[in-house]
């Protein structure tokens, strides 16, 4: 019996998280047994390239040696107490010392986990009901998160999956990203019970799309206006566009981070945080309750803020980081051109992706273009090759620090011919 098929035996469909299957390009998964710098190896000893690091967390690469000695010293004191340590202290005070916008910062234990607690606090703060969401951004599986664009452009929304009920549906509603003159009708419609308007201030869920010149700057300026929060879900782009993340990159202060994946470098995490009047509603100080038993755990904390750390102390990684990967994108737009391929480009950053379209995406509809069994069989022959992107056109490629221009190189040669043999 092979591994999948033992793993589809216990685990519903043989993952712990639905696009690690490979259904969306029709293959079976690989398994890992372990990954080192910029490579993965599989069960059968296979390496690979790795694109996906983790979904964004390992900017400094995979098993990295300063994050690896502190966290097995932080083992030999033990694994959770369930109660306060310093080390949570180290990683909040770190994170407000450094992000000029937020005072106060709750550690919990996934990004789904802090987006649905921001949002609760949006309500609890501002007494309002309704949640704007942008479609194709992804904010986790929370109930009120998993909503799809109602039937007209400005209704409530519907769900997304079975399980949510219409009622949940009822208080989000989705809108197309990019769409600023939508946004404004939809506050016009139900005026003063909007709490709070979520997005990725860079999309990175549906392939990566960026932010408009003046989208993110309307956004914040519609919820000064209705008096709505601003929350940015900064799980794939804190520490990652540069140290202050999107809200530095863009010069716009959210009301409300939520972070994930990257402040745990690669362990158990999601954190939300913001102003101080907001941030005190939060029980035990205020009425909005919220809790976690394993939440600020301290070998996840220890990771994390190794990580941070070194991304401050060395912000010359980023510039290379950065350099690296417009090295890496530009040429695959040179490749494309070159040979004809029906492809574009979206980067920003350490994190980009190929859509299979001609055609310019900047938002949920556009990137639906794609012709996603091109893309599947662009993966099977990277796969074949070595190279590990994820496993769906709807996700970005991310780079890490030990991906080098020698890596960089081979990459670029496996894409052209990937492509050609589609
Ligand atoms: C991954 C992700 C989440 C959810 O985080 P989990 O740790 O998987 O629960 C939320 N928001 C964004 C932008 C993400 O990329």
């Amino acid at each position: 019996m092979s591994i999948f098929d033992l793993a589809n035996k216990y685990i519903p469909g043989g993952v712990n998280s639905p696009v690690r299957a490979f259904k969306a390009v029709g293959l079976e998964p690989i398994f890992i047994e372990k990954a080192d710098k910029a490579y993965l190896y599989d069960i059968d000893g296979k390496e690979y390239i790795d694109y996906v690091c983790s979904w964004g967390p390992l900017i400094l690469g995979h098993n990295n040696e300063e994050i690896r000695k502190n966290v097995i010293k932080a083992c030999e004191n033990g694994l959770s107490y369930g109660a306060a340590t310093k080390l949570e202290v180290d990683m909040a005070q770190f994170i407000c010392e450094n992000i000029k916008h937020i005072d106060k910062i709750r550690m919990v234990n996934s990004g789904t986990e802090a987006v649905m607690s921001a949002i609760r606090l949006a309500r609890g703060y501002t007494g309002k009901e309704k949640v704007i969401k942008f479609d194709g951004c992804y904010h986790g599986h929370s109930d009120s998160m998993l909503i799809q664009a109602g039937s007209g452009l400005m209704t409530e929304g519907i769900p997304d999956s079975n399980g949510v009920t219409k009622n949940c549906a009822m208080d989000t509603i989705s809108i197309p990203y990019n769409n600023l003159s939508l946004l404004n009708q939809v506050f016009e419609k139900y005026k003063n019970n909007i709490a709070c308007v979520i997005l990725e201030p860079v999309a990175a869920n549906m392939g990566v799309v960026l932010p408009n010149d003046d989208f993110l700057k309307g956004v914040r300026k519609l919820c000064n206006d209705y008096k709505s929060l601003l929350i940015f879900d900064e799980v794939i782009t804190g520490f990652r566009l540069c140290f202050g993340g999107a809200s530095e990159y863009f010069n716009i202060e959210p009301d409300l981070v939520t972070y994930g994946k990257i402040i745990g470098a690669g362990m158990p995490v999601g954190a939300y945080g913001g102003k101080k009047e907001i941030m005190d509603m939060i029980a035990p100080n205020g009425a909005v309750y919220q809790a976690g038993t394993l939440s600020g755990n301290p070998i996840a904390m220890t990771a994390g803020l190794t990580q941070l750390k070194i991304l401050k102390e060395n912000e010359e990684i980023y510039k290379n980081i950065n350099n690296i990967s417009k090295y890496l994108f530009e040429n695959i737009k040179d490749i494309i051109k070159r040979n004809h391929f029906d492809c574009s480009v979206n980067y920003i950053g350490s994190l980009g992706c190929i859509f299979f379209t001609k055609e310019n995406v900047f938002d949920y509809t556009t990137a639906k273009k794609s012709n996603i069994v091109n893309y599947a069989k662009y993966f099977e022959n990277m796969l074949n090759k070595g190279i590990y992107i994820a496993p769906s056109q709807f996700e970005a490629m991310f780079l890490s620090n030990e991906h080098n221009k020698n890596i960089i190189d081979n990459t670029l040669n496996i894409i052209e011919h990937s492509i050609k043999n589609i």
